[in-house]
């Protein structure tokens, strides 16, 4: 079926009165377009527009159960550098996937938690979707008592609920919602990979996400929406980390001043000279966040350090800031440079195949009553990984709401339903 015959069956302009939710007092999510079926249309082509907006009501009803099993999974703490607790919650998250009918294995890790991996067979053969997250989070173990997970002005708050512990709840939710409109079997294979060390970087985790993400169609990642609108991620910046270590000669301040060189002082220089290569209009950005040196105020410094941040927008500009940070000199050439580091994520581009993604989520959404906006942001995930490797990827996908790693992180309850119809549609459609 065509793009354009789609809509012919799911235009809004087709709507009746707003269906009601049954069984669910909160909120409406929007306007529910019904779907008639005209004499020209083909009954398959029907039949799946209809389950698509089916998706919808079934998984409004559903809001309280989606509810629940966030608060579960927020109450169980998973920081990513406490391998019992990681552990903990995902033995959890294994059995409710298994229980919707997945095989799960775990990818062991020695100081992280377990990764763990999820496979679904579908009606039909073919590459399976990879649903990508984390199950860690930024907070450490105890932070629950502080930052209590409670329901208020319709939002579901606590460690970790945004970012991304809704995502795995919609991740089952729409597991769920499709394996009930398609007779208990999955209409294609999903592979659901959670990782235990997003958080830190994904270093025991990059090369598994990256095998799996090889052997899929397309990426789904559940990370929380871009803003209160929910727009999806279709570019990230690649992230770098690099050190800029400057050694010099040490002397007394007093005594021996001239006979010193100052690492300071060449790093000061250094500093400054970096602060060129920021260029905000390609989305090139160098952050010098971290700065020490010397030993004491009597010595004339013989050693000093800079840690940078730097974020790029494309795969070009990554190369081109490394090789400018590679090819630094001193500017007094009796200190000695040494620079470590390098792009630990690639951008994720917004590419021909990302853009196809979105255009397809953007008119699941769109049959579903609402229209869904995309976003290029700074920060990077797992998806960058994937991207990085020419696999069509979508972020953002997760819940919406505000305060990601922040006292006041919170997800919006009324937004749930349509962000896990929207999932269970593309895993359907992508
Ligand atoms: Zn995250």
């Amino acid at each position: 079926m065509s793009r354009v015959e789609r809509r012919l069956y799911c235009t809004a302009s087709d709507a009746a009165a707003p269906t009601p939710f049954s069984g669910y007092a909160g909120p409406r999510v929007g306007v529910l377009p019904s779907v008639m079926r005209k004499s020209n249309q083909k009954p398959e082509a029907n039949q799946e527009c209809g389950r698509l907006t089916g998706h919808l009501p079934y998984l409004a009803r559903q809001t309280d159960s989606i509810v629940q099993t966030i608060r579960q999974l927020v109450e169980i703490e998973s920081p990513s550098d406490n391998k019992p607790a990681a552990d903990r919650l995902a033995a959890v998250l294994a059995a409710k996937f298994a229980a919707l009918g997945g095989r799960p294995t775990f990818h062991r890790a020695t100081t992280r938690g377990d990764h763990l991996q999820v496979d679904f067979d579908g009606k039909h053969a073919g590459k399976p979707i990879l649903l990508l997250g984390h199950y860690d989070t930024v907070y450490p173990l105890g932070t629950l008592r502080a930052m209590l997970c409670r329901m208020a002005d319709g939002r579901i708050w606590g460690p970790g609920v945004l970012d991304m512990k809704s995502g795995i709840a919609l991740m089952l939710a729409a597991i769920e919602a499709l394996r009930a409109a398609h007779g208990g079997i999955l209409p294609r294979p999903i592979t659901v990979l959670l990782v235990s060390d997003e958080e830190v970087g994904s270093a025991s985790s990059r090369l598994i996400t990256e095998g799996l993400a090889k052997q899929s169609a397309a990426v789904l990642v559940l990370e929380p929406a871009y803003g209160l609108h929910g727009a999806l991620k279709t570019a990230r910046k690649g992230v770098g980390e690099y050190t800029l270590r400057v050694t010099g000669k040490a002397s007394h301040s007093g005594l021996d001043f001239e006979k010193g060189q100052s690492a300071i002082v060449e790093l000061a220089h250094q500093i400054l000279a970096l602060s060129k290569f920021v260029d905000l209009k390609r989305g090139v950005t160098l952050n010098v966040g971290l700065v020490t040196g010397g030993s004491r105020v009597n010595v004339v410094p013989a050693e000093a350090t800079a840690t940078l941040d730097v974020r790029v927008a494309s795969n070009k500009d990554a190369a081109g800031i490394d090789r400018k940070l590679r090819a630094l000199r001193p500017f007094n050439r009796k200190c000695r440079l040494e620079i470590g580091g390098r792009i630990n994520r690639p951008p994720m581009e917004r590419t021909a195949g990302v853009a196809q993604l979105y255009r397809k989520a953007a008119e699941i959404a769109h049959q579903l009553g609402w229209k869904l906006a995309e976003a290029a942001v700074g920060g990077g995930s797992d998806g960058n990984f994937t991207a990085g490797l020419g696999i069509p990827t979508l972020d953002g996908l997760g819940a919406v709401g505000e305060g990601a790693h922040a006292a006041h992180e919170s997800v919006v309850i009324a937004e749930l339903p349509r962000r896990a119809a929207l999932l269970a549609g593309l895993i359907e459609q992508a």
